[in-house]
């Protein structure tokens, strides 16, 4: 049986290496729009594609919307926060990136950019 919430999230959603930001249910509110499910990549700071230099984060720059999934017979959007990466060394041309796909989600689901 596995006890850890992080190993448990990516059990029901179905998922791995996400991580769980956080859940709004619409039924709180009385409606019946679907479940929204705020996630994540986690796994290890991508190296820069340009020089394979250390990346830093820009915090999260856009939300892409993966939708026709499913919680007990529920429906559930999953609210995918994809993080921007950029190199600070001076003598490196890479420009700024996006997490890359890590675990198939964008071509598990259709999706929609919300940002
Ligand atoms: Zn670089």
């Amino acid at each position: 049986m596995q006890q850890t919430p992080i190993r448990i999230a990516e059990i029901l959603l179905g998922l791995k290496d996400v991580n769980l930001i956080g859940v709004e249910d619409p039924a709180d509110e009385g409606s019946k729009a679907p479940l929204r499910v705020h996630i994540e990549c986690r796994g290890e700071r991508p190296k820069c594609p340009v020089c394979n230099g250390m990346s830093y984060s820009k915090g999260t720059t856009s939300l892409v919307e993966l939708y026709d999934l499913q919680s007990f017979g529920r429906p559930v959007r999953l609210i995918w926060h994809k993080r921007r990466w950029e190199c600070r060394d001076g003598n490196c041309s890479s420009p700024s990136w996006s997490d890359v796909d890590t675990s198939a989600l964008c071509h598990k689901f259709p999706t929609i950019s919300l940002q």
